[in-house]
């Protein structure tokens, strides 16, 4: 006859709200009720237990297999705020409903909809996010603990305060696609992108050895007085679209040796034999006293003048150099096979181009060489940036970069307010157990 009692075990569901700031809000409309030890859903309902003011109904598991039984002589006994779903379910959900605050692509609305909570819910965790936002401003890090990646990508995009144009420069891991470094400047000079990239390279693990970005001088200046070995991928926003250069970069004790290769976008795209150019200078690391030697005689501040004069033409031919090396560099070929992720050139090629090709190979295998961070980044700054105070370039750097934290480590939400806010919304505020509290009401 115990058989017969089993089966009338139902599930038990139960309307769940919440008394917050903004008033009552409904959470789940049919919350399962499972025991928190084992998870299973065989439980009963087992009368009430005193809170504070009230009292809130209880439940006990009904669950034979249950391991609270091993050494307790009766099921265990719970209320919904202690229950399984409650304590596993909420602290998920709130994860879930974070990143996607941090993703910004979503209303309110529809993450109410798609979570089957309330938008006042919604809008309330909103207003927990932003305040934990704030929070974080002082911690001025991006990541809590060093990184994977040894890959990275630099992006840029700008925005206007009071009319003036201010860049947000901001370095992405390739492997956890996390934003390792950020900076908001009037200018994007060398100081700058150098700036960018020893913070990119302290918050990873090992040191960044490729570096991929737009075509922009500062970078590449960088990028060569780094006077460490790297690698080098420069695809332009501008036109051509279709042609990316690499350059691998090489020390041999006073002097760099650049290798650069000319390759379509599309060169790690699809399986095939790829044509490529590529050509190799030398440079001496140490060949500076170049102005000593430009400054007139007498002139003790001829200096600025000769600068002058002298950089002009430098840009241009940095410029017009840049995809050189397809109407110049000598031709090779390589055999690709992205779904391998391999790539295999002739015994002829030079180790610089193949080990380049290959590095690059990893990063783009199956994918066109180019970016799509920055725009990711001003659907960020459009939708977020304006909901923040007084914009200065220091405040805006902290604001995105507390953004930036949150969304590289959603399980932060656990260490600071919103949780504990959150959580007190369920606890202190009282949980409205609908079906006992209406009965009692009405
Ligand atoms: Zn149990």
């Amino acid at each position: 006859m115990a058989g017969r009692h089993k089966k009338a075990i139902k599930p038990i569901y139960r309307r769940l709200c919440a008394e917050t700031e903004n008033g009552k809000v409904l959470i789940n409309e049919s919350f399962p009720i499972r025991c928190p030890y084992c998870g299973s859903s065989i439980v009963r309902t087992h009368g009430t237990q005193a809170r504070k003011n009230t009292r809130v109904e209880g439940f006990k598991c009904a669950d034979h297999g249950c391991e609270f039984l091993k050494d307790h002589n009766e099921g265990k006994q719970f209320t919904i705020t202690s229950s399984f779903s409650f304590v596993n379910g909420m602290k998920h959900t709130l994860q879930r409903i974070i990143e996607l605050f941090a993703q910004s692509t979503r209303s309110k609305r529809e993450i109410a909809k798609d979570f089957g909570v309330t938008p006042a819910l919604i809008t309330f965790l909103y207003h927990k996010y932003i305040e934990a936002l704030e929070n974080l401003h002082n911690l001025d890090v991006l990541v809590v603990e060093p990184q994977e990646d040894t890959a990275i990508s630099i992006d840029e995009t700008f925005i206007k305060i009071d009319g003036k144009n201010f860049y947000i420069i901001i370095a992405t891991g390739y492997a956890t696609r996390r934003v390792l470094a950020l900076r908001v400047s009037e200018s994007r000079k060398e100081e700058d992108l150098r700036a960018l990239f020893d913070e990119a390279d302290l918050n990873t693990k090992h040191p960044i050895s490729i570096v991929t970005a737009d075509a922009w001088n500062g970078t590449r200046a960088m990028i060569k007085n780094l006077n460490r070995p790297i690698t080098f991928v420069i695809h332009k926003h501008k036109k051509p679209y279709d042609k990316a250069v690499i350059w691998k970069i090489e020390y041999y004790n006073t002097i760099r040796k650049i290798t650069e290769i000319g390759i379509k976008t599309d060169f790690f795209k699809r399986r095939g034999k790829r044509e490529f150019n590529y050509t190799s200078r030398k440079q001496n690391t140490i060949s500076k006293p170049k102005r000593k030697r430009g400054r007139p005689k007498g002139v003790k501040n001829g200096q600025g003048k000769k600068r002058k004069k002298s950089r002009k033409p430098k840009k241009k031919r940095g410029r017009k150099s840049l995809f050189a090396v397809f109407k110049n560099g000598k031709k090779g070929y390589a055999k690709v096979d992205p779904y391998h992720v391999k790539i295999r050139v002739g015994c002829d090629i030079p180790w610089a181009v193949n080990a380049a090709l290959k590095d690059v190979n990893e990063l783009f295998s199956q994918k066109f060489v180019q970016n799509n961070v920055a725009e990711y980044i001003n659907s960020v700054i459009s939708s977020y940036l304006p909901l923040t105070g007084p914009k200065t370039v220091d405040s805006i750097e902290r604001t995105l970069k507390s953004f930036f934290l949150l969304r590289n480590h959603p399980e932060l939400i656990d260490c600071i307010r919103i949780s504990h806010q959150f959580q007190r919304a369920f606890s202190e505020y009282q949980i409205i157990n609908f079906p006992y509290r209406e009965v009692v009401l009405s």
